[in-house]
């Protein structure tokens, strides 16, 4: 198998972007040449959004280079539960790839590069033990180690399904690389911000649309501390005894319900509210959040909140706030929440689709 072919099945190869050496970012962001890549980038993230379909490119070369765009694309939205959700997809790329190769030297090449050793005999997989261990947090009970068969520092798998078994611990390994390699790009390039402007903003704008579609579990346990600004400033106000405008209140019930509040627990903050009605509150949170009524309101964006003159961005000075990807009130909880060790991204869409289609697309 040749490194092109390698490069397209498994991007995330160090040992193969000597094939991409000297081309320009400028080119791959504007040049039609890659517009298939481009295609691809922008296509896995609106997928990954809840919006349209994988366009997959015909050739390994534009995957590799759509696979890296995706990467830096992800870095400059800064959405950790967006990022999650495409590690999830390309870790379901990878498996099927690396399920369908038959090379035993290319499966030991591509495990090195994910830290994983594997020696293979026959059908027998042995994998360093230390290396097993890292990688089976997420696994269930069947990869606990007591389970396993040890023979000199390493696990065997031999048998029926021993393929299979080998390949989600390198998944595993995947998923966390491919958080680390978006989370480790500091600079965002600035041809990417220059000539994939209008890609970018519709990005963001699906984004802001489909965020409060992201389950209570991917916002993980609640962490009153990460409120972004201008929820605390409206949770102040009520704790004050201030009336506080409707959409105020709108902004609060759809921002507390989405990152899993009770009916309950949000009724207790308007207890403060000097009009307080308990059968006309209780009537209005169900409405907001759907609970009586057909439509479930979104969190409105900080553009909207801002021509609620509720945004105190300013008032309070807030680094993230300044930041020019935040445009939600909830990518703010959610990168504060994170930025403190909060868990990561749980599994929750499957992305299982780019596998299989990959393999059709294959040249
Ligand atoms: S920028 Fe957004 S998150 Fe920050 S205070 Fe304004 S509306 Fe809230």
């Amino acid at each position: 198998m040749d490194d092109r072919t390698l490069s397209g099945m498994f991007p995330f190869l160090k040992s193969v972007s000597y094939l991409y050496r000297g081309l320009s970012l400028k080119d791959l962001f504007s040049s039609t040449a890659y517009s298939d890549a481009r295609t691809f980038a922008y296509s896995v993230i609106m997928k990954n959004l809840g919006e349209g379909d994988v366009i997959y490119p015909p050739s390994y070369e534009m995957k590799y280079l759509g696979y890296h765009m995706v990467r830096m694309i992800l870095a400059y939205l800064n959405d950790k539960i967006l990022t999650g959700r495409v590690a999830i997809f390309f870790r379901d790329y990878f498996e099927t790839n690396f399920i369908s190769i038959d090379d035993r030297e290319v499966m030991k090449r591509v495990s090195a590069e994910l830290d994983v050793e594997i020696m293979i005999q026959g059908n027998e997989f042995s994998i360093n033990v230390f290396d097993y261990i890292s990688n089976i947090e997420r696994l269930g009970d069947d990869y606990r180690l007591f389970y396993q068969r040890l023979k000199n520092g390493y696990v065997i798998f031999s048998g029926k399904g021993s393929r299979e078994k080998v390949t989600k611990i390198l998944r595993e390994s995947f998923y966390r690389k491919f958080i680390e390699s978006v989370e480790s790009i500091e600079s965002i390039p600035e041809e990417m911000i220059l000539y994939y402007r209008e890609e970018l903003a519709r990005i963001k704008e699906a984004r802001d649309e489909n965020i409060s579609k992201y389950s209570t579990v991917e916002y993980g346990d609640i962490d009153e501390d990460s409120f972004p600004p201008c929820i605390k400033e409206i949770i102040k106000r009520i704790m004050n005894g201030e009336n506080v405008s409707h959409n105020a209140r709108f902004t609060l019930v759809t921002f507390l319900k989405q990152i899993g509040f009770s009916g309950e627990r949000i009724l207790e903050i308007f207890r403060n509210v000097p009009d307080f009605d308990m059968r006309m509150t209780e009537y209005q949170v169900k409405h907001i959040t759907g609970e009586k009524g057909k439509t479930v309101y979104s969190v409105p964006k900080c553009s909207t909140i801002e021509l609620y003159g509720l945004c105190v961005r300013d008032k309070y000075n807030d680094s993230l706030c300044r930041k020019e990807w935040m445009t939600h009130p909830l990518i703010y909880y959610r990168f504060k929440k994170r930025s403190k060790g909060s868990p990561g991204p749980q599994d929750s869409l499957d992305g299982s689709d780019m596998a299989k289609k990959s393999n059709n697309n294959h040249e």
